[in-house]
């Protein structure tokens, strides 16, 4: 049964009424970007309709509004991460370019060649190419943590991989394309216990698992809006203030200055600094607005009612002849990957597609993990807030027809 708290959201996203090739829309990609409620694309239509003004250097009153709204949407993030302070709070373009923030402003001046940074063979590309690039640039070396076949972190050898010579650890919280939870919050004390900061990619955490920065005890957290039920191009870093300020700029332009000469510019503090340029600031403001909205439903109440739909899922899927998920982890999140017989990922999807139920088939972004699993590509299925134990069964229905076309 669906809970009290989440028994209407589905109405609140216009979307889920629309069909594809004349079947109801089953939406099941929601790790890839999930839907807008009705409150995220009002407050679109709203700031251009009535707001719209660049923040921060004008007097006049939209301006000032842009401004505080702009403002006050950085505080919305600042709670929902239970940060110490909104200026810990750094939009970027998304958890992309808040990974690759914090590498190039933060790490990259501590880094001497031989020096060592720490990931995961879990990570999206997102989590492994910016600490490539940075490899290349300092001479420094990338290691990583392996997986086990069910898809867990091979915690083995950690003491020997957090070792004095790693200058940042940077791991993910949920796999995007496995679903595994990872236990975070001992890997990230260890790490400080040693003196290393941290990094949590949280973009397939966040809209499932309430986040506490403090209590997990990462330095540094990355997001993206689109995956929380707000606009794309905007998310955010979060950063502990006392390593923001040690931090140097990551892009230069306007607004993220004290004083511009010739003789030499000066920068504002955090987290301005990190945010040259005009932003997006309808991002920003819809993005608080994507907050409100997942905080009046509840973290806590997602977070059971997916999992008991996940489980309900795996079960469902566990009685399909031929299909095989991948990866079994303890606790798992979001995501299902599965292959089925012989059957290319891209043709399920495509014949998915054909049933109105949109899933993901491919590497998602982690072809070093599936190369380790020993996949080319999975289709993965992967879940929200909306979807409801009859997408599920849509879903399994729409893959039994499939497994009669291939198998
Ligand atoms: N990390 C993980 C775990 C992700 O799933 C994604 C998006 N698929 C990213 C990072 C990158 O997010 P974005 O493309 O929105 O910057």
């Amino acid at each position: 049964a669906i809970p009290e708290a989440l028994a209407s959201v589905r109405a609140d996203f216009p979307i889920l009424q629309r069909t594809v090739h004349g079947k109801p829309l089953v939406y099941l990609d929601n790790a890839a970007s999930t839907q807008k409620p009705q409150c995220v694309i009002d407050a679109i239509t709203r700031y251009y309709s009535a707001e719209n003004s660049n923040i921060h250097r004008g007097v006049h009153l939209l301006s000032t509004e842009a401004t505080g709204a702009y403002e006050a949407a950085r505080g919305k993030i600042a709670k929902f991460l239970n940060a110490a302070d909104d200026s810990e709070i750094v939009f970027t373009r998304g958890a992309t370019e808040a990974v690759n923030l914090a590498a190039y402003s933060f790490v990259e001046p501590k880094l001497q060649a031989g020096d060592e940074i720490l990931i995961s063979s879990m990570e999206h590309h997102a989590n492994i190419v910016p600490w490539q690039l940075l490899c290349e640039r300092t001479g420094a070396i990338l290691r990583v943590i392996p997986v086990t076949d069910d898809c867990e972190l091979d915690l083995e050898n950690i003491d020997e991989l957090l070792n004095e010579k790693t200058k940042f650890f940077s791991i993910v919280y949920v796999s995007n394309a496995i679903g595994t939870v990872n236990d975070v919050k001992p890997l990230l004390a260890k790490a400080k216990q040693r003196g290393i900061p941290t990094l949590l990619d949280a973009a397939q955490a966040i809209q499932h698992i309430p986040i506490d920065v403090q209590e997990l005890g990462c330095d540094f957290l990355a997001f993206s809006g689109h995956k929380i039920y707000g606009p794309t191009g905007i998310g955010a870093l979060y950063g502990r203030r006392e390593l923001l300020d040690t931090m140097r700029p990551y892009q230069g332009g306007g607004d993220m200055i004290s004083h511009v000469s010739f003789e030499g510019t000066t920068y504002k503090e955090p987290p301005s600094r990190f945010e040259a340029g005009t932003p997006h600031i309808e991002g920003a403001i819809c993005l608080g607005a994507a907050i409100d909205y997942l905080s009046s439903v509840g973290l806590q109440e997602i977070e059971k009612y997916e999992s008991e739909l996940i489980e309900y899922a795996e079960a469902k899927l566990s009685e399909i002849d031929g299909l095989k998920i991948i990866g079994s982890p303890k606790h798992r999140s979001g995501a299902i990957s599965f292959t089925m017989g012989d059957a290319h990922p891209h043709d399920i999807g495509t014949v998915l597609d054909t049933e109105g139920v949109a899933i993901r088939s491919g590497h998602h972004c982690c072809e070093p993990l599936l190369k380790r699993l020993g996949v080319p590509a999975t289709a993965r299925a992967s879940f929200s807030l909306y979807n409801t134990p009859d997408d599920v069964d849509a879903l399994v229905a729409a893959l039994k027809k499939t497994a009669l076309l291939f198998m």
